[in-house]
C-alpha cells in the first residue's frame, strides 16, 4: 500500500520524521512496554508540532488510512497495513501551575517523568500504578489510581481542557462549556475519538503518599485472597488497594519466608 502513496508530498509538509517499514527508527517509534500486540503500521509519523499531526491526519483521510497514536504504549493501539500511525514524543512538555495546582502537558509524557516535578511543589497527580505509562493514554482510558481513587475519584474527572485534532484535520479545544460533547467523550475513549495534543488537569497538595506493591507465586493466591480481602474491608477510606494477575520477569517473587513474615504482621495489625 506504500508504495502508492505520495510520502515525499507527506515530509514536505511536516517538521518531523516519517518512518517506513524497514527504516532505520522505525523499530524504535514501534516499540511498546507491552508486548502483547507489535505495531506494524504502513507509516509513522513522529510529529513534533500539532500541525504535524494535522497534516498526518488529513493525509490519512485522503489515502483511505485508518490513524492510530501510540503513547506509553502500555494498551496498545492496533496498527498494521492499513494504518498511519502517530508517535508524539518530541512534542512533549509540561507546565506545572502549582498556586493553582494544575498542570498542562502535551505530546506524550511518562507519568515517572511528572511524578518528580510535581513533588518539588509538594503536589501529587492522579497516576496508576507504572510510572511508564502514558499520562494522556491513562487519563484517555478514565485513570484509576491505586493510590488516590477512593478519595478523589477517576483522573479522567479531574481534566479541565483538552486539545484534540479530529478525524478532518482540524484543532479543536473541549473543555465542559466549550465542545462539551467531544469532551464528555473524551473522557473514556482510549483514543477513538482524535489524537489528543494536550491536556490539562487537576493535581493535588499531597507532600507524602505511602504505597508499594508485592508479588507472590500464583500458588499462594487461594491462602492470600482471604487475607487481602479482610484486611482491605478494615482500611480507611483514604487508601486504595487491588489485585492482579500478571506474568513477571524471574525474581519478582517473595519466598516463603518473606510471606511467613508478611503473614505474621498482617495478622497482628
Ligand atoms: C504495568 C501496568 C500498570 C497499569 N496500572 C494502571 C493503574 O494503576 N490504573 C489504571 O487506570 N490503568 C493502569 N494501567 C492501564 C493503562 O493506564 C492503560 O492501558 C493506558 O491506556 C495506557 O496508556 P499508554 O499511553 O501508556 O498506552 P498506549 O497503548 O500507547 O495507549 C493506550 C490507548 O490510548 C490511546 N492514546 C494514547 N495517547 C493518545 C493520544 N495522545 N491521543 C489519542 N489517543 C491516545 C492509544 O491509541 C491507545 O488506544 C496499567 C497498565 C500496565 C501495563
Amino acid at each position: 500500500m506504500t508504495a502508492q502513496l505520495d510520502v515525499a508530498a507527506l515530509k514536505t509538509r511536516l517538521t518531523g520524521p516519517i518512518f517506513l517499514p524497514g527504516d532505520p527508527g522505525y523499530d524504535t517509534e514501534c516499540a511498546t512496554f507491552n508486548l502483547n500486540t507489535p505495531l506494524t503500521p504502513a507509516i509513522v509519523v513522529g510529529a513534533a508540532t500539532v500541525a504535524d499531526v494535522q497534516a498526518a491526519v488529513r493525509f490519512a483521510a485522503d489515502n483511505g488510512l485508518a490513524v492510530a497514536t501510540r503513547g506509553g504504549g502500555h494498551l496498545v493501539p492496533r496498527t498494521g497495513k492499513g494504518q498511519l500511525m502517530l508517535t508524539l514524543d518530541r512534542m512533549t512538555s509540561w507546565t506545572i501551575d502549582a498556586p493553582n495546582a494544575s498542570v498542562r502537558v502535551t505530546g506524550s509524557p511518562r507519568w515517572g517523568q511528572l511524578m518528580e516535578p510535581l513533588g518539588e511543589h509538594g503536589l501529587a497527580g492522579m497516576n496508576g500504578s507504572s510510572p511508564n505509562v502514558g499520562v494522556v493514554g491513562y487519563l484517555l482510558g478514565g485513570g484509576h489510581s491505586p493510590v488516590l481513587a477512593r478519595s478523589h475519584g477517576f483522573a479522567s474527572n479531574h481534566i479541565t481542557s483538552i486539545e484534540v485534532v479530529t478525524g478532518d484535520g482540524e484543532r479543536r479545544t473541549a473543555t465542559a462549556t466549550e465542545n462539551p460533547d467531544l469532551f464528555f467523550a473524551l473522557r473514556g475513549s482510549k483514543g477513538n475519538v482524535g489524537v489528543v495534543t494536550a491536556v490539562e488537569f487537576g493535581v493535588f497538595p499531597i507532600p507524602a503518599v505511602y504505597g508499594g506493591g508485592l508479588w507472590f507465586a500464583i500458588d499462594k493466591l487461594a491462602e492470600l485472597l482471604p487475607l487481602w480481602r479482610d484486611w482491605a474491608a478494615k482500611l480507611p477510606v483514604q487508601a486504595g488497594t487491588s489485585v492482579g494477575i500478571q506474568r513477571l520477569p524471574d525474581g519478582s517473587l517473595l519466598d516463603d519466608d518473606e510471606i511467613t513474615t508478611l503473614l505474621r504482621h498482617t495478622v497482628e495489625r
